[in-house]
């Protein structure tokens, strides 16, 4: 029999992880033939540059050294220089101050929409508000922008959450929010909070991001015409998971949604008498393993692709500043 697949458009890259893949690998192609002393790498990345273990394999691969956590990079390093990148996903205040006081050489290649939310943090305190978080606890977005301002900034993941804040009605109130949730989810939890603060304001535009939005449209259309939806990401991606629950929920009891950091992952028994795949990617996945999955389920008799569209993204964002020369 042969089936059908059905590929999202837009999926996989975003322009923040775009841009934070090109920071490394600009500073890796610089930095290639400097001298440098021995066991001192070219560049350190604080954190998964992005949430892929493809990517982050592929970086390490070309001389970056991933850590967790600033104390890890040895003082010679410093001394020397080497660039420290910053994720995506952003980090406190505190992890810039820890990097300021060792003199650390600090490429930030925080996504611009993420910064955006830290900055309405700080505008919003400033005016005296109490801020309801919407996000996920533990994600490095999510600490980045609570380590703003713990004493003011409230985390809820979900709608019962809710139920544990307490505010009096002269308290200035504003909800923010991380910028890979789920669209359907976030707007119980705003629901919820209009509800018990009905005070509460809006931030001046949605934090969830473009990309965030434009990949959950595409999946759920394509979730409507398929019997299965098979997501490219990682586990620890949130928009990648998100992605896997707009599509199980559009598949409406069809069938099932199953994420894959790739092709090996993917389980025969999954497609037993499914007509339609759909197919996604997450916003740190690159093109080539979403290639390697429509290949194998080729494999399988899926030799029918074809593709829905529901927007066309152009946005771009440019380098950090220091590195526009480098290029
Ligand atoms: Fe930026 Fe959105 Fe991409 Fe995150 S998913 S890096 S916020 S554009």
């Amino acid at each position: 029999m042969g089936g059908r697949i059905v590929l999202a458009d837009p999926r996989g890259f975003c322009a923040g992880v775009d841009r934070a893949i090109q920071t490394v690998e600009t500073i890796l192609s610089a930095a290639d033939g400097a001298a440098r002393p021995d066991g001192v790498p070219p560049v350190y990345v604080r954190r998964q540059i992005v949430h892929n273990r493809h990517v982050v394999g592929d970086l390490a691969a070309q001389g970056a050294v991933f850590v967790e956590e600033l104390d890890e990079i040895p003082d010679e390093a410093v001394e020397h220089g080497v660039p420290v990148v910053f994720s995506a996903h952003g980090v406190s205040p505190a992890i810039q101050q820890e990097a300021r006081r060792r003199g650390m050489h600090v490429v930030d290649a925080t996504c611009p929409l993420v910064s955006k939310v830290h900055r309405e943090v700080l505008r919003y305190v400033r005016e005296g508000y109490e801020i309801v978080y919407i996000g996920h606890r533990g994600h490095d977005e999510a600490v980045g922008v609570v380590g703003e301002s713990p004493e003011h900034v409230h985390l809820v993941e979900h709608a019962s959450d809710v139920e544990s804040l307490d505010f009096r009605p002269d308290v200035k109130l504003i909800y923010l929010s991380q910028t890979t949730l789920s669209i359907d989810e976030t707007h119980a939890v705003i629901e919820a909070l209009k509800a018990r603060f009905p005070w509460i304001i809006e931030p001046p535009s949605s934090d969830i991001c473009y990309a965030t939005q434009n990949r959950q449209t595409a999946v759920k259309s394509v979730a409507e015409q398929s019997d299965c939806v098979v997501v490219v990401g990682s586990a620890n991606s949130s928009n990648s998971v998100r992605l896997m629950e707009v599509a199980e929920q559009a598949l409406a009891g069809r069938g099932h949604a199953h994420r894959v950091d790739d092709a090996g992952e993917l389980d025969p028994s999954w497609f037993d008498g499914v007509g339609t795949v759909g197919i996604t990617s997450g916003a740190s996945v690159p093109e080539g393993l979403v290639s390697g999955v429509v290949d194998a389920l080729g494999g399988l008799g899926y030799d029918e692709v074809s593709y829905v569209t529901t927007t066309k993204e152009k946005m771009h964002f440019v380098l950090p500043a220091e590195l526009r020369k480098a290029r």
